[in-house]
Formats: structure tokens, sequence, C-alpha cells
């Protein structure tokens, strides 16, 4: 709890003291903070809320994070960190369900987050925070109803999305598209994870720019600390002449692990001499529609015949990761589409640079020809050229990887804090945000 209080509500011209949130409601309606990251629809959105959730805790504000009940043995609360308490609300049948079955669970899930939350004193929450489009439509029902403001991250956009599908994905449904369209109207402000969502929500929903911040995410600067190459490379079983080119994440087709599979057998071409030293490793679950093709990538590498290059790895944990990015000599993100790209940060500061696709975030958390290399387009052929220059030129990969450091020393979880209390504030002021915040 915050030593002084303010009063949620308070100061409506915003001339007051400042207002401060004492509690807030977190929705994660298809993804628990408890799951692993990097399994099934775990990934950086889970990680983003747990990192929030313990720091916003840390400094006087109690989250209740709503997320549905996947089990049985499920407690109806957990506490995963002090002043952080994760909800789990029935909706639905147990078990993992594809996010466009679950927007058929939203009312028994809303129904589920207004019991809860009728059991405390009225006025429990000042605010309630939406993550994902799911989470905000549950968010918005409940925010009405409890007469406080709806701050709304969406994440990922179904219309970007859309435009920059890999060859084989599936378009995002329509449901999806309306649902943040009219989302983008009822939340009181929106919260985005670059500038270039903020300008997304602008151009593809017509949101009013002054209910737009951008609050860039952050990395755990304890966990992802640079080290040892050759040590980490001992550590995850590889000689240390290995050269790894890392891809980490939920493997799915929007995410393009396939590009750099092929990059590396064009690389093997270009430098037979790297045979037996270049390994791929693939770290992370099949996630959403490629859970139903779980032999896609391993056809692939033998069809390019790199197989025995390849390593497909399961999800790994945090720290656990940290030796992955250590030991690699590039970590490589080639999405076609990415909101933010959690990865290349923490890769950046282990000391490793990226190379990644110049798509939505990825301009953000990479500075290109400073702490790695962004790429225009999906041309195997390029990644490959920047990848065997990495490797056969290692003060430059080095001086990029020192830089890489720097870079990612500058997104920290705590600076997210601080943006997201600017935005609760200002939000319960009923204010509006500072411009300078919507960069
Ligand atoms: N991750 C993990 N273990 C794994 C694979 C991924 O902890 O085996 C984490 C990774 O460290 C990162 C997150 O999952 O923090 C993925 O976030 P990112 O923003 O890169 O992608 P998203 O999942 O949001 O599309």
């Amino acid at each position: 709890m915050p030593e002084t209080p303010g009063q949620p509500g308070g100061a409506a011209d915003g001339s007051g003291p400042p207002v401060e949130p004492r509690r807030i409601a977190t929705i994660s309606l298809h993804t628990s903070p408890l799951d692993q990251p990097g399994t099934g629809d775990a990934g950086g959105m889970n990680v983003y809320i747990v990192e929030v959730a313990k720091r916003l805790a840390e400094r006087g504000v109690a989250v209740d994070v709503f997320t549905r009940a996947t089990g049985l043995g499920q407690p109806p609360e957990v506490e995963m960190a002090p002043g952080v308490t994760v909800r789990h609300v029935s909706a639905g049948p147990f078990g993992a369900l594809d996010k466009d079955t679950l927007a058929r669970h939203l009312c028994p899930f809303i129904f589920g987050v207004l019991r809860t939350e009728a059991r405390n004193e009225p006025g429990h929450y000042d605010l309630v925070h939406g993550h994902y489009w799911l989470s905000g439509r549950a968010g918005a029902v409940a925010a009405q109803r409890w007469g406080v403001p709806l701050v709304q991250s969406m994440h990922t956009l179904a219309k970007v999305k859309n435009v920059s599908l890999a060859d084989g994905d599936v378009p995002e449904p329509e449901v999806r598209v309306r649902g943040e369209d009219h989302l983008v109207r009822s939340a009181d402000h929106l919260v985005a994870n670059t500038a270039d969502e903020a300008a997304q929500l602008v151009r593809y929903y017509d949101a009013d720019p002054a209910r737009v911040t951008t609050v860039p995410p952050g990395v755990d600067l304890d966990v992802f600390t640079p080290g040892s190459r050759a040590a980490s490379l001992r550590r995850i079983g590889l000689p240390e002449d290995a050269e790894l080119l890392l891809f980490v994440g939920r493997v799915q087709r929007l995410k393009a692990p396939d590009v750099l599979m092929r990059a590396a057998a064009r690389l093997l071409q270009r430098d037979p001499s790297l045979r037996g030293r270049l390994v791929v490793a693939v770290v992370g679950g099949l996630s959403g529609r490629d859970a139903a093709e779980p032999r896609r990538l391993t056809e692939l590498a033998r069809s390019l015949g790199i197989a025995d290059a390849v390593r497909m790895e399961p999800p790994r944990s945090r720290t656990e990761l940290a030796h992955y990015y250590r030991a690699a000599t590039a970590t490589v993100v080639p999405s076609y589409s990415e909101s933010f790209g959690l990865v290349a940060v923490e890769s950046e500061a282990c000391g490793t640079p990226v190379v990644a696709a110049r798509v939505g975030g990825l301009p953000t958390a990479v500075s290109d020809g400073v702490s790695g290399v962004l790429i225009d387009g999906h041309d195997p052929d390029d990644y490959a050229r920047v990848l065997h220059r990495m490797i056969t030129e290692p003060a430059w990969r080095d001086s990029l990887g020192a830089a890489a450091v720097g870079h990612a020393a500058g997104l920290s979880w705590s600076a997210t804090v601080d943006g997201l209390l600017g935005v609760y504030r200002g939000t319960l002021a009923g204010s509006p945000l500072p411009v300078a915040a919507n960069q």
C-alpha cells in the first residue's frame, strides 16, 4: 500500500495532488502469469505482466491478476509475489483452449471476475488494466460495473498481423478485429509498447492520439547479464568452437524460425568449412496453429540437409535462457510481425548481438548497426550474409555485443512501471496525459 494513498477518482481537473492507485485488477484471460513463457500461448505478455506486477507491488500498488482456470486442481487464488495475487476464474472447459474458442467463453469469465470482486468492499479496485483484446473485452465490462477506468494494452493488433502474414498463415478472425475496434473506443486509455504500435492504433483503428501513451517494456538486468561465451557453450553441451545461431520464443510461422534454418543452409553452402561447427538452436514450444504441425521444422531441417546442425529445445527457464544467449554468436529474430521483441533485448543484455527483421517493435529493441543488424524482408540470403560476417569478423561481432549491453541497459522494467504509473495517475485524475509520453 502507498504510505499516503490519494483519492482515486478525485482531482478531475488534474489540478489536485497526484491520484495514486492502491489496487488494480489486471486481466490476462487467455494465459496465466504462472505459465512457463515459450509454452503454448505464453510468451512476452506473460513476462510483461509478471515483471510489472512485482514491481508495482514493491511500490505499494497491490495487483490482482485474473486469468482463466485451466485445471481442476488450481486454487482460486495464488500469491505469486508479495502484493500480487493470481485469481483463477472458471470459464469454459478445463485445459488449453485456442484463442478463437476462448472468445466464446467471455461471458462466464466476466461473470467469474464480477463474482470474485463482489466478495470485497465496494471500491476495492481503483483501475482495470486489460492485456490483449480478449481481456480488454472482459475488463471493459468490469470497469464499467465498478465505475473505474479501463487501461488497455493490446500487445498485438489483428489488422497489423493480417497485413504481414507468413506464407500459409491464417488471418486473424473478424470477431477479433471488431473486438479491437470496439475496445479502442471504450478504453479510457491505451498503452502501446512502441511508438510504432501507437501509430498503428491511430492509423488502423482511428484511436484518439491523446488517449494513447507509449510505454516500452523492459528487461530483467539481474538475470540477463553478460558472461563467458565459452563457459556458456559448455554449459549447454556444445564445444567451445561452436558457432551458435539462436532462436528463442513460441514456435510459430509468424516468428519465422524457418527463415533462420534456410539462412543456416545457405551459410553452409557459402562456407562448407563451418559444417560440424555451426549449430542452430530453436528454444521454445509449438504455439497456436503450429501445434498442429509438430514435425514441420524438423522435416524442413532434413530437407535442407542441416538436420545434424539443428537442436530443437524445449522451453527453458529464464536463468537457463541466459546461458543460451551468452553462448550464441547471434540471436536471430526474423519475425513477420512482432509487437516488441523481448527476446532481442534479453539477448542484448547478455552481450549477444541480434539479427532481426525490421518489423514492429524490433527497430526499438535493436539499434541497427549498433546492437545488431536489422534486415528488410525475409530473404534467407540476406540473413546468411550478415550471420556469415558475424562469424568471420569476430571483432565486429564482439563490438556489436558490447554495444548491445549498453542498449539493453536503457530498457528496464522499472522505467516501464514509471510509465505505467504515469498513465494510471493521469487516467484516474481524468486529465490528459503529457504529450511527451506519446513519443
Ligand atoms: N521465453 C522463455 N523461455 C523459452 C522461450 C521464451 O522464458 O523457452 C520468453 C522469452 O525469454 C521472452 C518471451 O518468452 O521473455 C517471449 O517474448 P517476445 O516479446 O520475444 O515474444 P512474444 O511471445 O511476446 O511474441
